[in-house]
């Protein structure tokens, strides 16, 4: 199998088989990020998927699933996605079920038609690191995409009938425009209406501009304690009938499905760690992440 580091695939979906179908990120600029610093964008040459797709056959011949990596495969045009769909079925018959993750963006130059012939293609499931549906902060930390295109783009994936997940991330817009990343998003991802909504929290990488933008007083974290009020408030405003998933360190029992008949329990267990939380504990175990 041909894969670049780093690797990143989704912990919830299933992770074999992985199939990479494109190398980096086209846009690499989001002020938090260096997952893919120093790799030039690339589609996977054809015959290289195809010799991974021919063992793929060999090993994995009854999958019935398949992600796609890395970062934005549907960066690509429908005309080149659709005869990697194509070759997935061809070698991977009982195909049912085809996730990856992309950017908003990315499905601009798609039709709902487009989507929906992918989608019968196997394409089922795809997962947007979104962030923050707040215009400031998108603009903020680069994000290359307004609120707007967030709706425009997800009703697309709506009307084609492709369920997506959609991320909120915890502390990115600092304390200078917490509560309303937090309230601003919250309403937007109710507009879309997602699969799943999921959460992580901000780590200051090093390499990362806001890092250094923070270095120079130009960009303040917010505490954990912080964090949590953050979140808490987005839970408040989030009404969507969706699963929920959070990396919160204190708040891995919220994850599940069915978020909107356990919104109040999420926002209990939420207040009482506001109160009772070991913030210093909390502040360094994220000291010792590696990565996003
Ligand atoms: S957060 Fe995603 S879109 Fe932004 S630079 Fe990193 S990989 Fe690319």
């Amino acid at each position: 199998m041909h894969f670049t580091e780093p690797v990143y695939r989704n912990p919830y979906w299933p992770t074999f088989p992985l199939l990479q179908v494109t190398q980096g990120c086209t846009h690499n600029r989001c002020k938090f990020c260096t997952m893919y610093k120093g790799i030039k964008f690339r589609p996977q040459p054809m015959d290289i998927i195809e010799e991974d797709l021919q063992e793929l056959a060999k090993f994995a011949p009854h999958a019935k699933t398949i992600q796609l990596l890395s970062a934005n495969p549907l960066v690509m045009t429908y005309n080149k996605l659709k005869p990697i769909l194509e070759k997935v079925n061809e070698y991977l018959p009982e195909i049912e079920y085809i996730y990856t993750q992309t950017r908003v963006s990315d499905l601009k130059n798609k039709t709902v038609e487009e989507l929906e012939s992918l989608k019968d293609l196997g394409l089922r499931e795809i997962s947007l690191g979104v962030e923050s549906g707040d215009d400031w902060t998108l603009n903020r930390v680069n994000k290359g995409y307004a609120s707007e295109d967030i709706i425009e783009q997800c009703g697309k994936l709506t009307d084609a009938g492709i369920g997506f997940w959609m991320s909120f991330l915890n502390g990115v817009a600092g304390k200078e425009h917490s509560m309303d990343h937090a309230i601003n998003s919250a309403k937007i991802f109710n507009q879309c209406n997602p699969m799943l909504v999921g959460t992580g929290g901000l780590t200051l990488f090093p390499g990362t501009p806001l890092l250094e933008e923070a270095e120079r007083g130009e960009f303040t974290p917010l505490s954990e304690k912080e964090m949590l009020i953050e979140l808490k408030t987005f839970v408040e405003h989030l009404d969507c009938d969706c699963s929920f998933i959070t990396h919160h360190t204190v708040a891995a029992s919220l994850t599940g499905p069915n978020f909107l008949s356990r919104k109040g329990q999420i926002i209990d267990a939420l207040e009482h760690e506001i109160k009772n939380g070991d913030f210093e504990r909390l502040a360094e175990i994220r000291k010792n992440k590696q990565s996003l």
